[in-house]
């Protein structure tokens, strides 16, 4: 059996990841996405509300598991079974870091290899970061993400007292 993890840190997930979901698991058997908890981040939703997320977000892909890990994506792929870490390339801004990821992860663990999904065109832009900051700006996030994600987000953000209007 194929089986593929694909960490990050998915705070929260947008259209872009879940291009990727799909992608990956029209390929491998299996997709378990991995969402980092990261002590030395401070996350907008905890680890359990990001793999909440991505459960309701997938709930319609048989083949893709949500789970959190700590530490590395090699030990996590190890720990899964998986033979493949998936990643998402987006823009020759991503290519730099995901290439001496990929080249670090294979010194420690050769025996799992690097998938890169290229981007769809029409999330190239994407990312929670981004998301997060028309999000604090209240611009329309509907090509963002799902409406469910993009509620809790807007939600998190009024609790949090994280909105922002621009001066006039
Ligand atoms: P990390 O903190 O590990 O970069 P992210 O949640 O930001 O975690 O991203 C996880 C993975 O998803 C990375 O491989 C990233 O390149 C990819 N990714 C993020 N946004 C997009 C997008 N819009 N299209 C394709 N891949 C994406």
């Amino acid at each position: 059996m194929a089986i593929a993890v694909y960490p990050g840190s998915f705070d929260p997930a947008t259209f872009g990841h879940l291009d990727v979901i799909k992608r990956a698991s029209l390929v491998f058997d299996q997709v378990i996405v991995g969402v980092l908890y990261n002590s030395s981040k401070s996350p907008l939703f905890s680890v359990e509300e990001r793999v909440n997320i991505l459960e309701k977000a997938t709930g319609d892909i048989p083949n893709v598991v949500i789970k959190k890990f700590e530490g590395l994506s090699v030990t996590f792929a190890r720990e899964s079974k998986a033979q493949v870490i998936v990643r998402g390339l987006r823009a020759v801004t991503d290519f730099e870091y995901e290439l001496q990821m990929a080249q670090t992860n294979r010194v420690l663990a050769p025996d799992i290899d690097t998938f890169f999904v290229t981007t769809s065109l029409e999330y190239a832009y994407l990312s929670s970061t981004i998301m997060k900051e028309v999000a604090q700006y209240g611009g329309d996030l509907s090509r963002f993400a799902p409406p469910a994600i993009t509620e809790q987000l807007m939600k998190r953000l009024r609790e949090r007292n994280m909105l922002r209007t621009c001066p006039k």
